[in-house]
């Protein structure tokens, strides 16, 4: 609070928490999209503090100390406040260590389903997605890109073979066979992630076995042994996971960024679309520009920016905390 005055007592949390509730009104009435970001930590004035909503279940996540002395409370404010079914904890992030806190994950709230992991199914934009809640990554789906599939699948052509690189569990796969894709290859390391992918494609109508393929591997070594094969893709994405951690790894990672973009580049048909992006906060927006300008420099395709992306509004950026700014994306025509 910027208010010496102010107690931070439990009306404290409850009007923190009822502020970010309230900011996501308008995401919590669109019957289209049952998962959101319900707190984003210190933009919204709850520093540490992460609560995603999926359907009638809670996943929170605690990432520092502050927040972690006053965790029941805030567990008990959530039922109150946002009645969920269920509360799932995902503290299991190595981040915790710096603060001197183990990791935990677990279900701190109302009874679990039976059987393996917490699976719920949300919507998003009407698109039908299974979240394992207690196994997958991050708190189970990366909702920060969900305006930018829709995005995607509004410039992307009709019949247009696609590749999906770190495609998790098949996010961009779903907007885009819906948007009238022809083919889409969701290409991930982790097998677990590429299984729920293709539950995800048939439980919204589509046949993985002629719709989609599921690779199972490492980009940068895949991409290059296709630019081997002469494979051509109309559109892909490319949405790698955080490769800045710390300011000395960046010009490693700058270099990882331009290896795959250089790599998409050049397995796209000429006119074909690349959706690029880096969610690595230190990375600037300009600076991710810079890279993949240099990527088309390297691969001498000439490239134009169609649409600049960021994160959803439900992860808003606090002016005193331009940090939270973290998601940019690219939407490149290459020729
Ligand atoms: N696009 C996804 C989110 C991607 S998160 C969505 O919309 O839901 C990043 C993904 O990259 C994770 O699923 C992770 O398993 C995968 N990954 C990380 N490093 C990888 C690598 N070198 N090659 C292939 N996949 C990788």
């Amino acid at each position: 609070t910027w208010d010496q005055e102010e107690a931070i007592d439990e009306g404290f949390w409850r009007r923190r928490l009822q502020r970010a509730i309230d900011g996501r009104r308008a995401l919590a009435a669109d019957p289209a999209t049952t998962a959101y970001r319900l707190v984003y930590g210190e933009s919204d004035g709850l520093p540490g503090l992460i609560v995603d909503r999926y359907g009638d279940s809670l996943v929170v996540q605690s990432l520092a100390l502050g927040i972690e002395t006053v965790k029941p409370m805030l567990v008990d404010l959530l039922a109150e406040l946002a009645q969920p079914a269920l509360i799932v904890e995902r503290s299991d992030v190595d981040v915790r260590a710096k603060e001197g806190l183990a990791e935990v994950a677990g279900v701190v709230r109302g009874r679990a389903p039976d059987g393996d992991g917490v699976v719920v199914e949300i919507r998003e934009h009407g698109h039908r997605f299974l979240v394992d809640l207690l196994r997958g990554q991050k708190t189970g789906f990366y909702l920060d890109q969900r305006e930018n599939r829709q995005r995607l699948a509004g410039i992307s052509s009709q019949g247009a073979r696609v590749l999906n690189a770190f495609a998790y569990t098949g996010g961009f796969a779903v907007y885009a066979l819906a948007a009238g894709a022809g083919h889409v290859t969701n290409l991930d390391s982790s097998l677990e992630a590429l299984e729920l992918a293709e539950r995800n494609l048939q439980l919204n109508g589509f046949d993985p076995d002629a719709q989609a393929d599921g690779v199972v591997g490492d980009v940068f070594q895949v991409l290059r042994a296709w630019r081997q094969e002469g494979q051509v893709f109309d559109t892909i994405i490319l949405d790698p996971p955080k490769f800045v951690t710390k300011q000395a790894n960046i010009d490693r990672a700058a270099r990882a960024y331009k290896d795959i973009n250089l790599l998409g580049m050049q397995l796209l048909r000429p006119g074909g679309i690349l959706a690029t992006f880096s969610c690595s906060g230190l990375v600037t927006a300009d600076l991710f520009q810079k890279i993949v300008f240099g990527a088309s420099v390297d691969s001498r395709r000439e490239v134009q920016i169609v649409e600049r992306l960021s994160q959803g509004p439900d992860h808003p950026v606090l002016l005193s905390f331009p940090e939270g700014e973290y998601l940019k994306g690219l939407i490149c025509r290459v020729w």
